[in-house]
């Protein structure tokens, strides 16, 4: 088997990328072996809300000095900032093209509502969520938070007890409520099946859309915006629009406990534009080791394909870190399992030092969330000292960052996968 470009990792980065390289005219495929942080991520995309010294936020362009000047390891600070910004820009583009239905821009972040009714600052979020700009006021006087009855992921009066103390929203009459869909009743006796997931399947497919109107109309009691757990519509936003247009209502949707709708529906329209352009994803399957010529990855093997190898130009390493098996952590080390990439080391980290790996306390930014692989600033890759010419990285495998205490980790998976893309012959504009 032989392609252009060999991608390992079906995530956020790795989609991206291969969706940017299959519109360039390659033949690309990815190995993807499970699930990925898309879907259980908020659906929102964030591109830096955070310095490190705690410091929110506003506009990237303008931070961007201080960011290098604290973080020099930082894949943004590696990369510089002309292709950061370029590459944010570019993603907002292709996410206009896949129909993504985001608002935000890179010039401004913006605030959305969490499912605990905080407020977290944000680059691009799903239209459907409620946010609000730096300074600004919530549109609506009157919402209405309601759950649904037995489902615990989603909890309307700590939602609102919470988004009260939000100044944007100091100015609503906050209640809360629970629809009451019996339909769901043969869900609830099987708690673990009561999530997301089923709910949707079931919402969407196999009760009266009439009925779901009505109820959602009585629960909530003439408020004009309604704040409702994202359980309508699996594959799309389309069920969701629809159920705000017969509504009448100001409807939006939060992201519940993980497994998230809002990702998941952006990662299955990023792999049917990957699939829809050509591209081959091999699921299920995983790369396990590399063979190289010198400086060049010539092929790889995988759980599948053991005997015969997978060659390419180049491969893309987007594996995730440790929540996807990207970067694994025994007793005494930490290492990528298919290249044996470096990992790279920082001035409280180093991988093969297990003490440097968490801090003492546990609410602080725990150092092994920042480990990753070397990169350059063509997102290649470093194994044992030299930089390999045909292997780059994309997203959560490269080291350098802790994306939880920033708000990056999206934001770095989409602009590391444009630039690998655009260093493999992916370059043009949308
Ligand atoms: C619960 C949660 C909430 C989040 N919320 C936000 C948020 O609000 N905003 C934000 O910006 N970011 C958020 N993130 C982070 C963001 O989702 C990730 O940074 C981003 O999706 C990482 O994408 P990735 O493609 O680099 O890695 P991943 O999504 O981890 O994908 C890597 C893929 O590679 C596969 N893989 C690994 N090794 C192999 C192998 N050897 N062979 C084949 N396949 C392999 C894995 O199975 C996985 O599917 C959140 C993450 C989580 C987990």
């Amino acid at each position: 088997m032989n392609f252009d470009t060999v991608i390992i990792g079906g995530g956020l980065a790795g989609l991206v990328c291969g969706i940017k390289l299959q519109e360039k005219g390659q033949r690309c495929a990815i190995i993807n072996n499970g699930q990925a942080a898309i879907d259980f991520s908020s659906g929102s995309l964030d591109l830096l809300s955070r310095l490190p010294d705690g410091k929110n936020v506003q506009n990237i362009d303008r931070t961007f000095a201080q960011l290098v000047e604290q973080a020099p390891q930082h894949p943004y600070s590696v990369l510089g900032q002309e292709v950061v910004l370029a590459k944010a820009r570019e993603f907002e583009q292709l996410a206009q093209s896949l129909n993504l239905d985001l608002l935000g821009t890179l010039a401004q972040n913006h605030y959305r509502v969490t499912p605990l009714g905080g407020l977290r600052a944000s680059w691009l979020s799903p239209n459907s969520v409620p946010t609000v700009l730096e300074g600004e006021a919530f549109a609506h006087d009157r919402i209405a938070i309601l759950g649904i009855e037995g489902y615990h992921d989603f909890q309307p009066q700590m939602l609102a007890d919470n988004l009260l103390q939000q100044a944007p929203f100091a100015h609503c009459e906050v209640s809360t409520g629970y629809l009451n869909i019996p339909e769901l009743d043969q869900l609830r006796q099987a708690a673990r099946e009561f999530r997301s997931v089923n709910i949707a399947q079931l919402l969407e497919h196999k009760l009266s859309f009439h009925n779901l109107v009505n109820e959602i109309k009585e629960a909530a009691k003439g408020a004009s915006a309604v704040f409702l757990p994202a359980c309508f519509g699996l594959d799309t936003q389309v069920f969701f629009t629809q159920l705000r247009e017969a509504t009448g209502l100001a409807l939006f949707e939060l992201p519940t406990l993980p497994p998230s709708l809002l990702g998941i529906r952006q990662h299955k329209q990023l792999r049917y534009r990957f699939e829809k352009s050509g591209g081959l994803m091999m699921n299920g399957d995983r790369a396990l080791r590399a063979e190289l010529d010198g400086n060049r990855v010539v092929k790889i093997y995988t759980e599948i394909h053991q005997d015969i190898a997978i060659s390419a130009q180049h491969f893309v390493l987007a594996s995730g870190s440790f929540f996807s098996n990207g970067l694994v952590a025994e007793f005494d080390r930490i290492y990528e399992p298919v290249f044996g990439a470096d990992i790279l080391e920082m001035a409280d980290f180093a991988a093969d030092k297990r003490l440097s790996w968490t801090h003492a306390r546990f609410s602080q930014p725990q150092p092994y969330q920042s480990a990753g692989v070397i990169i350059n600033s063509h997102c290649q890759v470093q194994k044992s000292g030299q930089f390999l010419q045909n292997l780059f990285a994309a997203g959560n495998v490269i080291g350098g960052y802790n994306g939880i205490e920033l708000g990056c980790g999206s934001g770095v998976a989409v602009v590391t996968a444009l630039w690998a893309a655009e260093q493999i012959g992916g370059g043009d504009e949308y």
